[in-house]
């Protein structure tokens, strides 16, 4: 006798690929709206892929209108979380953490453009001269050294030959804990009937007639859903090519590898110091201050650092390096010279899923029912209260027969009133001017 292995079969409306911030905020507003929601995520819990090692920064410095705006608009849920979210999470509610933000004003980067575009949308702020950067934070050291230099290039050593104006906008800042703020959507969609399951992997894109209707996981389970939405992080592009649309995009997107370091910050430098979040294109890097006196310190990709694209985001070092170690800290200790390096290795290795201009893919795609929330290149944490809000337009446009390639959906935002085009982030956009760097 042999016996009958039976597979189990699931329907659903929705199936979202991907439990991190992205696919856990859709997935509170999917089933807000009523539908019958499963988050299938091949990681242990919500926000535990690369949101789990995110800056979790909130600030409004883009390069376009749509994404100024978008900033600004998702800023508003961010301050006032808990309303938001509208569950109260017993494991806690993640918070923000104002701190303001300092942009230095050097070559590429003289934010007269960002400053028109936040006097449209009221954004306040502040140009600050040398001297008033160094009386308000007497940390730093203001000197101008651009372009940014490896630290094997003998001119990193040069003495500053001018001073930093800056930028400052006293509204923005970080969440405490982007996994908890994860869970803390997760929970809230919960409460609305969504399933979140882990440690389940998704194989299979299955589809019929250029429809979409479901997934097939590793272990066999087959969900049937008329929606799937994609928000696998840096293994989006996998997903996009296993749904056979990566081909027809004129945006691609790849996992980049990052290094994020957590160093003790100096004196004059601390949260209780009021330090504010640090934009430094000038020498190549951002840097925070964060709880328990420590600084969190990343790059802005300067062009003399080579990029580490991979190819699979299932193989690759999660592990610190000495060299980017060392480049990292030398250059902090340029802006903050009380600033000790530390002789430990101190951070993580991280995967940004990057698009060709650094700009995300909040879309639909070829095929019916396959929607994308992906390519968010290392600066859509922020934004993800809203994309839950796009992708909810997005799906209900395709019901309601609008094909949102010719007829762009465009979403109003409750805080400002300003209608943002989500064409901005479409897979056919023609590129425009971007920032070409993780300031989006
Ligand atoms: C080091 C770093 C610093 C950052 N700093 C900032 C910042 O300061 N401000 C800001 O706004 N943004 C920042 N970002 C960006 C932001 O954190 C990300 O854009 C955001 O967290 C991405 O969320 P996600 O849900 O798309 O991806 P993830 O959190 O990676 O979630 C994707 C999930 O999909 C699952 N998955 C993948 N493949 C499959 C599969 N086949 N089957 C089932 N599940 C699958 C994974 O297990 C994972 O849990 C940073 C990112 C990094 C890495």
């Amino acid at each position: 006798m042999t016996e009958a292995t039976s597979v189990a079969t699931i329907n659903t409306d929705v199936v979202i690929i991907g439990g991190g911030v992205m696919g856990a905020s859709i997935a509170l507003e999917l089933s807000k709206a009523g539908r019958k929601v499963v988050v299938i995520d091949k990681g242990g819990a919500a926000g535990a892929g690369s949101t789990s090692a995110s800056s979790a920064i909130i600030r409004f410095t883009y390069s376009n209108f749509n994404t100024i705006l978008m900033a600004w608009e998702s800023a508003q849920y961010w301050y006032d979380w808990n309303n938001f979210v509208g569950v109260q999470d017993p494991d806690g509610m993640a918070k923000f953490v104002k701190t303001g933000y300092l942009v230095f004003l050097t070559e590429g980067y003289d934010g007269i453009r960002q400053r028109e575009l936040w006097d449209q949308f009221g954004i306040p702020y502040e140009v600050l001269s040398p001297e008033e950067v160094r009386k308000r934070w007497p940390a730093f050291d203001t000197g101008k050294y651009y372009p940014p230099k490896s630290i094997e290039d003998p001119a990193f050593a040069d003495d500053p030959y001018d001073q930093l104006s800056a930028l400052f906008d006293p509204l923005s800042g970080f969440m405490d804990d982007p996994m908890l703020a994860t869970h803390n959507l997760a929970n809230a969609a919960k409460s609305y009937g969504a399933e979140f399951l882990f440690h389940k992997e998704v194989v299979q894109i299955n589809s019929n007639n250029g429809a979409v209707t479901g997934v097939t996981l590793k272990s066999g389970e087959i969900f049937n859903a008329p929606t799937v939405i994609n928000a696998a992080g840096p293994h989006a592009a996998k997903i996009n090519r296993m749904a056979g649309v990566y081909d027809e995009m004129k945006v691609h997107h790849q996992p980049l590898r990052q290094e994020v370091f957590s160093p003790p910050a100096p004196v004059g430098f601390r949260l209780e110091d009021n330090a504010p979040i640090v934009a430094d294109l000038d020498l190549g890097q951002y840097f925070r201050p964060h709880m328990g006196d420590l600084l969190n310190v990343g790059t802005t990709e300067p062009a003399c650092d080579e990029l580490h694209f991979i190819d699979d985001a299932d193989d690759w070092n999660d592990s610190v390096t000495v060299e980017f170690f060392e480049r990292v800290m030398l250059r902090l200790a340029r802006r903050l010279p009380d600033f000790g390096v530390p002789l430990k290795l101190l951070g993580i290795g991280a995967l940004y899923d990057v698009t060709d201009d650094w700009i995300p893919l909040y879309d639909k795609s070829s095929l019916n029912g396959f929607f994308m929330a992906c390519g968010t290149s290392g600066n859509q944490f922020k934004n993800a209260p809203l994309v839950g809000k796009f992708i909810r337009a997005l799906v209900e446009a395709q019901e309601n027969g609008i094909d949102h390639d010719v007829t762009p959906v465009e979403f109003v935002g409750e805080s400002t009133g300003n209608a943002i085009n989500l064409a901005a982030f479409s897979r056919l956009r023609t590129q425009g001017v971007t920032a070409g760097n993780v300031m989006g």
